[in-house]
């Protein structure tokens, strides 16, 4: 039969002898390896005490933005969620009374805005499509949890500080 690779190795089916039988030669053979790896450089790292540094152009957690006054940025006009690949974000929009002028930027804002990190690829064009300079990826990683549910990000989680509030 034609090899499709030259990977192919013979299997030695002669028996063993004496030296082999006992095993010893393996054995050290074996131990060698690892004692060798005892004194290499480590692959790994203790994450998450330890930390790799990340590229300038890291995309992590979203965050939604403030304008100085504090007041929420979106709109809820869709284009985020419309954009996304994955479907991750939802959100209701909601229509700005008169008295809450000071709360959001616009006529109309997000009373709901959700995103599914389970779902999310982290590609970014969610920030790309957003008209209103309301939607970015932070360098920060989103925490690991056991729960499915904590992997929902609500407008509350994802709002960055009120810039008069947060001193
Ligand atoms: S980063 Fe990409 S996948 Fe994640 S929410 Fe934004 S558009 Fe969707
Ligand atoms: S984050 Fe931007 S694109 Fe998404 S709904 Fe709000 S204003 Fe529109």
């Amino acid at each position: 039969m034609e090899l499709l690779t030259n990977r192919a190795k013979q299997v030695d089916r002669r028996p063993m002898d004496f030296w082999e039988r006992l095993y010893l030669i393996s054995i050290f053979k074996g131990m060698w390896i690892t004692l060798k790896h005892f004194f290499k450089k480590k692959a790994t790292i203790n994450y998450p005490e330890k930390q790799r540094p990340f590229s300038s152009v890291f995309r992590g957690l979203h965050v939604l933005n403030r304008d100085e006054e504090g007041r929420e940025n979106c709109t809820a006009c869709g284009l985020c969620a419309l954009a996304c690949p994955a479907e991750a974000i939802t959100m209701e929009a909601a229509e700005r009374l008169p008295n809450e002028e000071h709360l959001y930027r616009e006529e109309k804002y997000a009373a709901k805005y959700e995103i599914n990190m389970l779902r999310c690829i982290f590609c970014g064009f969610c920030e790309e499509a957003c008209p209103k300079d309301a939607v970015y990826l932070s360098q920060t990683v989103t925490p690991a949890s056991y729960k499915r549910e904590n992997f929902i990000y609500s407008k509350e989680d994802l709002l960055i500080p009120h810039p008069k509030k947060s001193n």
